[in-house]
């Protein structure tokens, strides 16, 4: 049977023109909208100010279709993670980190991710897909349900549990940034979700060539996964490097539309033993920032089944988070939040894996394949170790 057309994950445009192309009223498009976007609607039946026919008919000629939820685990700390399957059976993770007074949203964009950083989980995939824009803004419609925040009386008297979003989930953002792109502004919209684009962080490992359009379309906070402070070492961890390198990343991030010392762009740098964690790291890392608007985010790594690394000791990143912090940069430590249900920062996945040695080298193989499809040279990890756990 051929399906229905959705209309979540339209932009009101597209939405006035297809329902006007199946005889609605103009502004009936409007009122949808607010159904779906301020209401969370689920189902045509509850949109109660149109008349039973015209109900009827919508329910004949579209869905409203969003992902369905796999499993959901709350940890210990409150963080809340979703696998949500999507409707050809891909699935995703989207976590929600509530604060005192605020909550985040860190949203996936595609279906694993084919970059390869080699402290990420998502990079060891398999499967590849970029979300579409439904299936992204499905995302945030599920949190919203769970955290039953639709149509709040006043925003200002009772905190909300979702004001922030993050592009920091599975994949790269600016690998599929059409989509990206168009789930945002559904997202921004001011008669709808109306989350602010000064509310809204997107992560990149470094597409160097879609960093000013991200901001002069977009104008969303923009985070950089940079993660190394020499060519060589970025080359090894963030393959992306050696299409991108650091200085080309860095132009871009002085150029980027917007920036400002009010409006600072967030380095994220992952801590890992031994690797990128020295003093002189942070000494060199303050060097090559100069100049930028910036504040940096140091994120103790996050261990999955399999990985090559070690999170430094806890003393060792806050004296890198000092010697950062002396130079004038904030450098919050990123407090792991869900590790119990791995649902850290690079803990994503969504099929769970206990390694075996020759599953090992399947993901070491399956590696080499993702960085020569991205035309990126093959060099040996030589800053990869072995843990010693038989692998
Ligand atoms: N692909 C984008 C966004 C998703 S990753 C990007 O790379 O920026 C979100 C953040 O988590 C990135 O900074 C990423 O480098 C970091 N990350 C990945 N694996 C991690 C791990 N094991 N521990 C801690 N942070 C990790
Ligand atoms: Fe992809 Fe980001 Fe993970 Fe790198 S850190 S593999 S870019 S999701």
């Amino acid at each position: 049977m051929e399906r229905l057309p959705n209309l979540i994950g339209l932009d009101l445009a597209e939405l006035t023109a297809i329902l006007e192309a199946q005889g609605f009223e103009r502004f009936r498009a409007t009122q949808i909208w607010s159904w779906l976007y301020v209401r969370g609607a689920q189902d045509f039946a509850e949109m109660t100010s149109l008349s039973k026919l015209a109900r009827a008919k919508l329910a004949d000629h579209f869905t409203l279709e969003r992902p369905t939820i796999t499993t959901h685990q709350k940890s210990e700390d409150g963080t809340q993670k979703w696998l949500l399957k999507m409707p050809d059976g891909q699935e995703v993770e989207s976590v929600h980190i509530p604060e005192e007074d605020r909550g985040a949203l860190c949203v996936s964009s595609q279906v694993g991710c084919t970059l390869t950083c080699r402290f990420c989980h998502t990079g060891t995939q398999r499967l590849v897909r970029n979300l579409s824009a439904a299936e992204i803004v499905g995302q945030v419609l599920i949190a919203r349900d769970a955290l039953k925040e639709w149509a709040l009386p006043d925003a200002s008297a009772t905190p909300r549990l979702l004001t922030n979003i993050v592009l920091m989930g599975m994949g790269e953002p600016l690998y599929n940034y059409d989509n990206v792109a168009k789930a945002l502004r559904i997202i921004m919209h001011s008669d709808g979700i109306a989350i602010g684009k000064r509310r809204i962080t997107l992560s990149t490992s470094g597409v160097v060539p879609m960093i000013e359009r991200c901001g002069s379309e977009l104008d969303v906070n923009l985070a950089i996964s940079l993660h190394a402070v020499t060519d060589e070492l970025r080359d090894q961890i963030v393959p992306l490097n050696r299409k991108y390198p650091i200085a080309e990343l860095l132009k871009a991030c002085r150029t980027y539309p917007g920036v400002s010392n009010t409006r600072r762009i967030t380095f994220e740098y992952i801590m890992l033993k031994g690797v990128n964690d020295s003093p002189a790291d942070a000494r060199q890392l303050v060097r090559l920032l100069r100049g930028i608007p910036a504040k940096i985010n140091l994120i103790p790594f996050n261990p999955w089944p399999g990985a090559a690394f070690d999170c430094p000791d806890w003393s060792v990143i806050e004296n890198f988070g000092d010697i950062v912090n002396a130079a004038g940069y904030a450098s919050p430590i990123r407090t792991p939040r869900g590790r119990d249900i791995m649902a850290a920062c690079g803990q994503l996945k969504s099929a769970s894996l206990k390694l075996s040695a020759t599953e090992r080298a399947e993901i070491d193989r399956l590696i080499a394949e993702k960085d020569q499809a991205q035309g990126l040279e093959i060099s040996p990890i030589s800053s990869r170790k072995n843990t010693g756990s038989g692998d």
